[in-house]
């Protein structure tokens, strides 16, 4: 975070982003591999912190492969990231394969209909496109049914414009150890793997890279945890903090036992009370829910 000395006059709250302790966050993650790639989960504008920064440096510090959610994401990683595996989380809308081919990205393909599109587009261009499969273990939100799994298995050879780089799927309560779900999810997905040939796998996200090392697979998917957050609930946080937001006090006041504060005089001092009134508010993302009234 900025000293005092070199904040502009003119600035109200200064909001930091530590790239040195994302870069390192990412690599307490890697160490905690046995063998698996550490990739990176930079959806929703890197949680928010800018894309084409926190790709920068997670690119520099030796990540290969990403996760955006959406297209219009892959997009701006793409430019500033002309090697880098890029996957997005959305899978393939339909009719824009060629967009998808054009950037060079690999959507994780969700549903039978995605998969004979992709491969459709391959076939046409006499190549296999490369894409991950996304299956369903318990989430209930994106991914293949075991049926589709399935009529996938039975249908394997038909679909020859396509490469299968990546069979994954998502834990629902990761940040809980010892949850049913962790342990019911990782059979399912080794049940339904199964009936594919061998792929690359992926199962894990930020709580499942702390989970037991079964559940690190060929890669990991870590998200949250690189920009400083918690894994696991009720565990001490090993990560840096990323974020550091720092507000100038406009005013500072004291007020006696029994003055009010606020609209609606929200608060009453039970004592005598030093206030400061800082420049940051609900125009600068400071959650209106937060206030203790
Ligand atoms: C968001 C997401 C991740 C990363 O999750 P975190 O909990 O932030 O680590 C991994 N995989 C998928 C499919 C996701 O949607």
């Amino acid at each position: 975070p900025p000293s005092p000395a070199t904040v502009p006059a003119e600035a109200r709250a200064v909001l930091t982003i530590d790239l040195d302790a994302l870069r390192s966050n990412w690599r307490t993650v890697r160490s905690r591999l046995t063998h698996a790639e550490c990739a990176a989960v930079i959806k929703a504008d890197a949680y928010g912190l800018g894309l084409e920064q926190i790709a920068g440096a997670l690119v520099a510090e030796g990540c290969r492969t990403v996760f955006v959610a959406t297209l219009d994401e892959a997009r701006r990683v793409r430019i500033v990231s002309p090697a880098l595996t890029i996957y997005v989380l959305d899978g393939l809308l339909p009719g824009a394969a060629a967009s998808y081919i054009g950037f060079n990205l690999r959507p994780c393909l969700s549903s039978l209909d995605e998969i004979a599109e992709w491969s459709a587009a391959g076939a046409e261009r006499g190549e296999r496109l490369k894409a991950a499969l996304h299956i369903d273990t318990g989430m209930n939100r994106l991914g293949l049914t075991a049926h589709d799994v399935e009529t996938l298995a039975r249908a394997w050879d038909t679909f020859d414009g396509f490469q299968c780089t990546l069979v994954m799927s998502h834990l629902a309560c990761a940040d809980v150890p010892g949850h049913p779900m962790n342990d019911a999810q990782r059979t399912r997905f080794d049940e339904l793997r199964a009936k594919l040939p061998p792929l690359p796998a992926s199962l894990a996200n930020s709580g499942g890279t702390f989970l037991d090392p079964a559940f690190q697979y060929d890669l990991v998917r870590p998200g949250i945890v690189l920009f400083g957050g918690r894994a696991l609930e009720g565990r001490p946080n090993p990560m840096r903090h990323v974020v550091t937001l720092k507000a100038r006090i406009l005013q500072i006041r004291d007020c006696a036992p029994g003055a009010t504060v606020g609209y609606g005089a929200a608060y009453t001092c039970d004592r005598p009370t030093r206030l400061a009134t800082i420049a940051c508010g609900y125009a600068d993302g400071f959650l209106r829910a937060i206030s203790r009234a």
